[in-house]
């Protein structure tokens, strides 16, 4: 019971692996113009990120200089409001004053007592002349303090106004002030989403340089799948193409032709002596991309492109008896290419391969990528090297790979 439920979530886990699709995958299909593009394009979007999250700020601080001059606009109001409430109030003393003065005048004229003072002070005229004589007064003392009393009370009706205006005023500036800092959060939400969003296309911009960087550094070409560039796997170090050799019979460079016995002739690579009929190997992880057959002079050859520490080199074996690969095959320095030939294979035993004179593999060793970064066989020539420079190959033979 226990075991198969086991067994059923082991199921349940490796059914969701397979159905997560590989973001690796995804990317694969592009080429390195894609990830140049996508570059652009992210710079494109970092600068008018950039630009917004600056005219936000911009947007901010105007907003706030905007409710600082309204609050300090209902500061003043507020100074003004106390100072017209002031004013009233002095001048209902004023008023209070002046009206305690008609009293004090009127009292001067002897008429200040009782509700009907100023009629008792007319009604009392000795003559015709005194009475308007004192209807004079009267009108002249009663219409001076009407005045100022009127131009007071005036004045308070004014500043009771003037008190309601600005009382509205900060009604009107409050919400004012509250629909701005509600606008001022607003921006600050949106700045925010601007931040991140910066961080995120900075954190991409990097992440697409790596990746352009690599890619560049492996040799794919603009317009090449990276899917197919990748498939030439890398691997760290060389190692021999065959288990066990017996010696090295010939070098790589300028020697006299060993069949034509012309001098000075070039050589391309290293001559291994090996019993025929010997597995051979690549001498790293690679794709196999070139094939020949029965070749007047190299016979079968194999050439495979390999990426060894982050650099691209081209090899090919030679005399080979048999081919086991086909071309676009990916290898692994463990797969065996074929069996080693140059004996029965060679043009003196009744051969094709005019180039052999016995048992042996040829190794070329070729900087960069054959076919892929450069097309013509005399580039190729002019990029061949001393595969026992890179390659770990004594002169008096071996008898393991490594
Ligand atoms: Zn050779």
């Amino acid at each position: 019971m226990k075991k198969s439920v086991v067994t059923f979530f082991v199921l349940i886990i490796t059914v969701m692996i397979l159905l997560v699709p590989s973001s690796e995958a995804v990317s694969s299909a592009k080429t390195l113009q894609d990830l140049k593009n996508e570059l652009a394009s992210l710079k494109k979007q970092q600068s008018s990120t950039g630009s917004s999250q600056k005219l936000t700020k911009d947007q901010i601080n105007s907003t706030k200089n905007n409710i600082y001059s309204k609050q300090s606009e209902i500061e003043k109001n507020q100074n003004r409001i106390v100072e017209a409430q002031n004013e009233s109030a002095a001048l209902e003393v004023e008023i209070e004053n002046g009206k305690e003065e008609l009293g004090e005048i009127l009292s001067a004229y002897q008429i200040a007592n009782g509700d009907n003072v100023y009629l008792e002070y007319i009604f009392e005229s000795k003559t015709f002349e005194d009475l308007v004589y004192r209807y004079a007064v009267m009108e002249q003392v009663m219409n001076y303090q009407d005045e100022r009393i009127a131009a007071w009370k005036n004045k308070i009706d004014q500043n009771t106004q003037l008190k309601l205006e600005l009382q509205e005023r900060e009604k009107t500036l409050n919400s004012q002030i509250s629909s701005l800092n509600k606008e001022v959060n607003k921006l600050g939400d949106k700045l925010a989403e601007l931040d991140e969003m910066i961080l995120d296309i900075n954190a991409e911009i990097k992440s697409v340089q790596e990746n352009i960087k690599f890619y560049e550094s492996i040799g794919c070409g603009l317009n090449e799948k990276l899917e197919t560039c990748l498939s030439v796997k890398g691997d760290r170090v060389f190692s021999r193409p065959l288990v066990k050799a017996s010696r090295i019979s010939s070098e790589f460079g300028y020697r006299t032709h060993p069949v034509t016995h012309q001098p000075n002739k070039f050589h391309s690579g290293t001559d291994i002596s090996v019993t025929e009929g010997s597995n051979v190997y690549p001498v790293a992880n690679g794709t196999v991309f070139k094939i020949v057959r029965k070749s007047s002079c190299g016979g079968n050859m194999v050439y495979i492109q390999h990426l060894v520490n982050g650099k691209k080199w081209t090899s090919c074996s030679m005399h080979l008896l048999t081919i086991n690969v086909k071309i676009g095959q990916q290898v692994t320095s463990q797969t065996v290419i074929g069996l080693s030939g140059g004996k029965t294979t060679g043009y003196k035993y009744g051969g094709y391969d005019q180039c052999t004179t016995g048992a042996h593999l040829h190794l070329s060793l070729a900087t960069g990528w054959y076919e892929k970064d450069y097309t013509s066989y005399n580039t190729y020539r002019s990029r061949l090297v001393n595969p026992r420079s890179y390659i770990n190959m004594p002169k008096g033979g071996w008898s393991s790979r490594y």
